[in-house]
């Protein structure tokens, strides 16, 4: 049946860069079988879904939607792809993102753009564009995205699905093409909380590969998703209201506090100082890091390789000036410059500082408060084509999305409304780290 979705929308949608149609149909067999056979299959067995194009699946094309990487077939699983494997899952295919997962809108896809599938003339967000609208579009039962910025909250707003970014350290980052290896994270796109809360349950938890990956953070996500916000104390920052913000987003996140309010949480407005300057950070620090691990990619180990070159420097050049596009390539140039000698401190350096600074003021909240509550994006899904000229304009949609990944915080993205358009308008519940739980089950109760 998704097969079929699939066929039918994908000429307008584009969220898939790959479909395994042939590899999806014998492993659904292989989970009937079991199932006929009697056997006790865990609960996200047989279920249909997508995995965005910059997680690695052993002999699935694996592109980061980049011409660097249009042949590349990895021959290992990522450890979330392991972890499914044991759930029986069923791959559908590959989604579509933003070039190295560097954008808002996957309109810097290098094969394609993807349309928002509540209004095909808009972008579905980014940079996991794909997933969004496949689970939006009903292609998928749930996808996996990653989130360095916002690319699972953002797109999951305004494709009007549910999205987590967990905790840092919470989902293995081994078999995750990196982007920005101190702020990547891996989580669920899906309907609904509960969804959600399943699909982490199944792919959070300690792995050995990645260095930065936490012992504590599995767990059954699942149980106890009713407790409800009673008692609940909620933090509304108010630089998150400020210049820019469609007043009716504003407006849905109002509502959403008083909504809250009402199942008998305590709302309160406090000020974040330091998250005006989270924007300006994030963007020097995740190019700094992208500037870093984008330089494995040299034409000669694997990936794209540029043809008739004299001598090795010019196989680096013409390999990497004709393999990258050109937000990518913004990146590295950015990057390259904020750690450059004679630019390293009033850059790099400052910036690291001021994520201290963000770190701090999230811990300051979270010692009144239970979980902050804000918009994911100031605006709702805008026009294709409306931004790619200017990349400034796109950058400030991370705004309220950056903070999160800077202080390696978990953030549950969730519908809470829609414009008067009908677009729909997502709200974000951020906790300390490792209260995913806690989130789920604010996110069930407003739901
Ligand atoms: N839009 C942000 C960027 O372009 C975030 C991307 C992401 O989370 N992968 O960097």
């Amino acid at each position: 049946a998704y097969l079929d979705e699939i066929s039918a929308k994908e000429k307008d949608i584009g969220a898939y860069l790959t479909v395994t149609e042939e590899g999806a149909l014998s492993t659904a067999a292989q989970v009937d079988k079991k199932r006929t056979q009697g056997e006790k299959l865990p609960p996200l067995a047989g279920v249909p879904m997508g995995i965005k194009d910059n997680i690695c699946v052993r002999g699935v094309r694996t592109t980061c939607a980049s011409r660097m990487l249009e042949n590349f077939v990895p021959p290992y699983d990522a450890h979330v792809v392991e972890r499914l494997a044991e759930h029986d899952y069923v791959l559908l295919g590959k989604t579509n993102l933003d070039e190295f997962a560097m954008g808002s809108s996957t309109e810097n896809s290098f094969f394609q753009p993807t349309h928002n599938p509540r209004d095909l003339s808009r972008v579905p967000g980014g940079s996991s564009g794909g997933s969004a609208a496949a689970v939006a579009a009903g292609e998928a039962a749930y996808a996996l995205g990653s989130d360095t910025g916002g690319s699972i909250r953002q797109p999951a707003a305004f494709c009007g699905v549910v999205g987590m970014k967990p905790t840092y350290g919470a989902v293995s980052r081994y078999g995750l093409v990196a982007f920005a290896s101190s702020f990547d994270q891996i989580g669920p796109l899906t309907r609904d909380v509960r969804d959600n809360a399943l699909v982490l349950s199944a792919i959070a938890g300690y792995d050995r590969r990645d260095s930065t990956s936490v012992d504590r953070a599995g767990g059954d996500f699942l149980s106890g998703i009713e407790a409800g916000v009673q008692g609940k104390k909620i933090a509304l920052p108010r630089e998150y209201f400020g210049e820019g913000i469609d007043p009716q987003v504003a407006l849905a996140i109002e509502g959403a506090a008083r909504r809250f309010a009402g199942l008998g949480a305590q709302v309160e407005e406090v000020s974040m100082e330091s998250l005006p300057h989270a924007l300006p950070a994030y963007y020097i620090l995740s190019s700094a890091e992208a500037s870093s691990n984008l330089a494995r990619f040299d034409g000669v180990k694997y990936g794209f390789r540029a043809k008739g070159c004299r001598g090795v420097e010019e196989l680096y050049l013409r390999s990497r000036s004709e393999g990258f596009g050109r937000e990518v390539k913004r990146r590295i140039m950015l990057g390259s410059f904020v750690l450059s000698a004679g630019y390293y401190d009033a850059y790099y350096k400052k910036a690291q500082q001021v994520r201290t600074l963000i770190v701090e003021d999230f811990k300051r909240v979270f010692r009144g408060y239970d979980f902050i509550l804000g918009p994911v994006a100031p605006t709702t899904a805008y026009r294709m084509g409306e931004k790619t000229r200017d990349p400034l304009s796109m950058y400030l949609g991370d705004v309220y999305t950056v903070p999160v990944n800077i202080a390696g915080l978990p953030a549950l993205s969730l519908p809470c409304g829609a414009n008067e358009d009908g677009l729909p308008i997502g709200m974000q519940l951020i906790g300390p780290a490792f209260s995913e739980g806690m989130l789920y089950q604010a996110g069930y109760a407003f739901e």
